[in-house]
């Protein structure tokens, strides 16, 4: 794996910049709550950044009449968490635990691919990705990324 020194901010706000037109298109009005003491960690920075691209463009996917996504970041022992918390359709209960599956999708022209390499991902990074969502409520995609992963 190519890794090396990153922030974990500074990808969100590359790939927030990278996204922008997109989600104002979309009406999706992002929030950010990003920790100013955060580790650099060592990582994949393409496939971090395509994991939080997948999380983003199915966030403004679930809110087609636009919406809020909130993304926070913080450090706690040795530990980065990230969260995505969209105010979508939310995702049904019986659904929850197939959306990291490949191939599932519930779109028209989805390929259902994005959640299944961004679960991958982040396991290479020694990490874990949970979902959690309220129906007509929304969803939170929680990241927790250790700062010295022990694989890459
Ligand atoms: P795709 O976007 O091509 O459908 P993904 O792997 O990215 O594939 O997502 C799989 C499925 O998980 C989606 O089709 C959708 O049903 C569900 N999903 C993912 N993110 C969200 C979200 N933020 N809100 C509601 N449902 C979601
Ligand atoms: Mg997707």
């Amino acid at each position: 794996v190519a890794s090396k020194e990153c922030s974990i901010n500074d990808l969100i706000k590359g790939v927030l910049s990278f996204s922008a037109a997109m989600l104002r298109k979309q009406k999706v009005h992002v929030k950010l709550d990003l920790a100013n003491n955060l580790s650099q960690i060592l990582a994949d920075t393409e496939k971090l950044k395509q994991v939080f691209v997948n999380i983003i463009v199915n966030a403004s996917e679930a809110m087609p009449e636009g919406g809020e996504l909130a993304i926070t970041t913080e450090e706690k022992e040795n530990i980065i968490a990230i969260s995505f918390a969209d105010t979508g359709e939310g995702i049904p209960l019986n659904d929850k635990s197939r959306i990291f599956d490949p191939f599932y999708t519930t779109k028209k022209a989805g390929t259902g691919l994005g959640l299944s390499i961004s679960y991958q991902s982040i396991k290479l990074h020694g990490g874990t990705i949970d979902v959690d969502s309220k129906m007509g409520k929304g969803t939170t995609f929680r990241i927790n990324l250790p700062v010295l992963p022990k694989i890459l």
